[in-house]
């Protein structure tokens, strides 16, 4: 443990100084579930929050396809050309359950990823359902412990997921194909209201006429919606990553979302209410660990589980039976 302690230290020096290598490291240390890493990562965590929260973090996302990569790939470079450095982490709840990666192909980004300035996280495959969220959050704090002044989070479109990675970021970039003004209907409501900004990309070729149709399409019906919310209007664009057409307008509509948000004082709020999250999803899980740990509990659940299953247990109560039982009160 001594050892590990000093690894730890090292780590944080080593973060300090903006080393890419000890930033892998620690980020892998941070994706572990064993519970020794875990303390570990969080003595890491702890470290380095001080330096952390001064970057520009913006999520993109949308449906696997629509050109996410390419776009980062091209909006990374625009970025670190005008004097940033960028961080990218991919999220990708879908190789949690099917074990794969979508997004974990290294040949994606490979502009970028030449470029110095410049650091790609490729998805973790496997891990624990709900432990996306946590992670994101720490290896965002490790990035800007680096010094990376910009953290791009992409997340493969998977409905909870993207409502949980607009809460991670100060700008959350829905992209979308140019079919997706005839599919409005069929799009989640809660997807699209959530975006800070809507990209339709591939505006290129044969399809750019349609991709100009469909950002016509979504900002009426985010008018509609922001009225009804009382908001302010989203901002849709049109690109091509390909083309990297529409590119720098993007990242201007990007920086002035966050400019605005910064004085109405929500950039502010966003933050905190992050922050009270991470607090809340911590204690859940360290609380559901600990009394899971419990002796006996193992198996009292076990009991219980198969006793809802065959129906004759309502949930509800077989919920108290156990939160009783580990409360030592009579169930
Ligand atoms: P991702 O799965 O969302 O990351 O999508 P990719 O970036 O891997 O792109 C999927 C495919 O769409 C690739 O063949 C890209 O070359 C293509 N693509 C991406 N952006 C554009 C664009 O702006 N225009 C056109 N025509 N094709 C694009």
């Amino acid at each position: 443990m001594a050892d590990a302690r000093r690894d730890v230290a090292r780590l944080a020096t080593g973060l300090g100084a903006g080393d890419p290598l000890e930033l892998a490291r620690a980020i892998t240390l941070v994706e572990s579930e064993r519970p020794e890493d875990r303390e570990l990562a969080e003595e890491l965590v702890e470290a380095v929050l001080p330096r952390a929260g001064a970057s520009l973090r913006v999520a993109v996302s949308g449906a696997p396809g629509v050109g996410k990569s390419t776009l980062i790939d091209a909006l990374g470079r625009h970025v670190v050309d005008g004097g940033r450095t960028i961080a990218v982490l991919a999220v990708d709840p879908s190789s949690q359950i099917t074990g794969g990666s979508v997004l974990g192909d290294k040949t994606r980004m490979s502009r970028l990823a030449a470029t110095k300035r410049s650091f790609i996280r490729p998805s973790p495959s496997g891990g624990v359902l709900g432990g996306v969220a946590r992670r994101t959050r720490e290896a965002i704090t490790l990035c800007e412990g680096a010094g990376f002044d910009t953290v791009v989070v992409e997340t493969v479109g998977v409905g909870q997921s993207e409502l949980e990675a607009a809460s991670l970021v100060d700008v959350f970039v829905l992209l979308v194909a140019p079919g997706a003004g005839d599919e409005l209907q069929g799009m989640k409501r809660g997807i699209v209201e959530v975006a800070d900004v809507v990209a339709v990309n591939k505006a290129d070729g044969p399809d750019r006429e349609r991709a100009e149709q469909a950002a016509v399409a979504i900002s009426n019906a985010l008018g509609l919606f922001s009225r009804s919310a009382g908001g302010r209007a989203t901002p849709v664009v049109t690109l091509s990553a390909l083309e990297e057409r529409g590119v720098p307008e993007l990242w201007t509509t990007v920086e002035a979302t966050v400019g605005e948000a910064k004085a109405r004082g929500a950039h502010a709020t966003r933050r905190s209410r992050d922050r009270l999250a991470w607090f809340r999803g911590e204690l859940e899980r360290t609380l559901r660990e600990r009394w899971l740990a419990r002796t006996g509990v193992g198996e009292k659940l076990a009991e219980l589980e198969r006793l809802v299953e065959a129906g004759s247990v309502a949930p509800s109560r077989a919920v108290r039976l156990l939160v009783d039982e580990l409360d030592g009160r009579p169930g």
